[in-house]
Parts: C-alpha cells; structure tokens; sequence
C-alpha cells in the first residue's frame, strides 16, 4: 500500500452505484478517479462531493467497451492522482428488458461487450498498473456482479445474468492469478438496488413494487447499501478476503 490515500479508479462512477461507491471511498480515505461515458455534469458533480469529502478526485471520460479508451482512463488517473492501488470494475448495463427471442442482436452484444469484454479488459489493465511485481503498489479489484448471475433473469436481460456470471467466474480465476503480485479481487453481488438502471431497461413502471415482496428485506436496495460492501473489500479490514462473493441483496 502507499503511504498516502490510496487511488482508486470507479469505472461508471457518474451515476448509481458508481457515484455512491466514488462518494463514500473518498470520505473514508481515498482519492477517486470517476469514470463516465457521457454525461458528465453527473460526473462533476460527484467529483465536487468527492473533493468535499477531503479527498483529490478527478472525472474522466471513456467508454469501458473500448480498449484505447481504457489505457487512457487509467493513464490520466495515474498523472493526476498518482499509482493506483484500487479499481471497481462497475460501468454495466442491462439493454432493454425482453425475452431473448425478441431481443434485439445489437442490445445482446453490447451488453456483453461492456459486461464482459469491457469488464474483463479493465480487469487486465488494473492487473498491469497495480501488482507490485510490475512496480505497482498493491491494492485490490472489486467486480461488481448481480444477484441476476444466479436468478438468470428470465423474460427481462439473460444476456445480463449471463454476463455476469462471467464476472463471477473471472473473480475466482484473476483473485488465484494475482494473489501473488498483491492484488485482492473479490465481488460484490447487488440485488434490486434503486437506480437509473431500472427506468432505462424498461418502461413497465410497476415492475419494482411486483419484485418487492419476494425480497425478504421488503425493500429495494440503496446505492449507498452497496458502497459499504464495496469499500469494505477494498480496505485494510478486508485483507484476508480473496476470491470471495458478497451478496448485498436484502437476503434475496
Ligand atoms: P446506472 O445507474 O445505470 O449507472 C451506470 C453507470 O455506468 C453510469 O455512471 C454510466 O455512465 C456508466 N456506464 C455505462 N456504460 C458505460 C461504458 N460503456 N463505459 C463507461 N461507463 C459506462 O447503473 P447502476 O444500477 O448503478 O449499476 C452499476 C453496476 O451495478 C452495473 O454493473 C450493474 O449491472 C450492477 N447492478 C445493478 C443493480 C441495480 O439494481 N441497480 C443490481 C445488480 C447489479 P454515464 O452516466 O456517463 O452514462
């Protein structure tokens, strides 16, 4: 670990999860690096929160789908907060909710192609700038899955919940592989959590209060529920964790 605050890069760190995570990682220590793809206002806004907090933070735009995009994200985090020790692998979608008869080729593709592709990608570009066998400081990479990877989303996204059980499944490789350059991977599995995500898959305004009551919680998921699991992992408190799967789901 550096002796400063440790950086961490929050990949979809505009909004939803991302923004809460780059939020609550920079009022418990660290400087953040919040990634977008477009809308940046909501990214300035949660750097200004960030810097708020006491903490150095920058908004960099990229999409996590293409790999010089990637390179950059991590180039301009490292010169304007230094090496970075953290990454939270978070930008997803779902694409619009369907059965996969209907779906449409484009939405399926897409949809792995930053679920999957993009996630793995961004996986393989923290591995090079963190391990400390490479000169990097050690640190920790947070996946962030769903609950979907095991309910397997039937009618709405199987494409979503295929795709992340393949981050599932790249936690447990990649925590084995960079065990031994200092890097903990572990992931965060969310349930119904209340976002943006929801309103862009679907316009079937009562779906959420349909899901409610098979959560035995009875209730949707915050953002700021799901920070904490995340900067957990990331933290000194975690250091024994490795290759481990944190459901946030309200007992789903
Ligand atoms: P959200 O509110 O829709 O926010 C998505 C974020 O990802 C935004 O910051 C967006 O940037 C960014 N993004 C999307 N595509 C990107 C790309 N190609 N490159 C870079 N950034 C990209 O979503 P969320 O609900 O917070 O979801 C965050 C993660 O949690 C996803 O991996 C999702 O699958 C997972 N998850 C969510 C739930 C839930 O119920 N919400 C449940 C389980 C898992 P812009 O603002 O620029 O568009």
């Amino acid at each position: 670990m550096v002796d400063s605050r440790p950086v961490v890069v929050v990949t979809g760190g505009s909004r939803g999860i991302g923004a809460a995570v780059s939020r609550l990682a920079a009022a418990r220590g660290f400087d953040v690096a919040v990634n977008y793809r477009s809308e940046a206002e909501a990214a300035e806004r949660v750097v200004a929160d960030c810097r708020a907090a006491g903490a150095r933070a920058c908004a960099i735009q990229g999409d996590m789908a293409v790999q010089a995009d990637i390179v950059a994200l991590f180039d301009k985090a490292a010169a304007e907060l230094g090496p970075i020790a953290h990454l939270v692998n978070n930008a997803g979608v779902t694409g619009k909710s369907s059965t996969l008869a209907e779906a449409s080729p484009d939405v399926i593709r897409s949809s792995i192609d930053i679920n999957v592709t993009g996630v793995i990608l961004v996986a393989r570009e923290a591995a090079r700038r963190i391990s400390t066998r490479r000169g990097g400081p050690g640190g920790s990479i947070v996946n962030i899955s769903s609950v979907a990877a095991e309910f397997g989303s039937p009618n709405e996204y199987v494409w979503y919940a295929a795709s992340k059980g393949a981050v599932d499944s790249l936690t447990i490789g990649l925590s084995k592989e960079l065990a031994p350059d200092g890097i903990r991977v572990n992931t965060v599995a969310p349930g119904m959590t209340m976002t943006d995500i929801h309103e862009r898959s679907t316009e079937d305004a009562g779906r959420i209060e349909r899901i409610r009551p098979h959560i035995p919680l009875q209730r949707i998921g915050e953002p700021e529920e799901i920070a904490e699991a995340v900067v957990f992992m990331m933290s000194d408190a975690a250091s024994y964790i490795s290759g481990a799967k944190l459901k946030v789901s309200g007992g789903r």
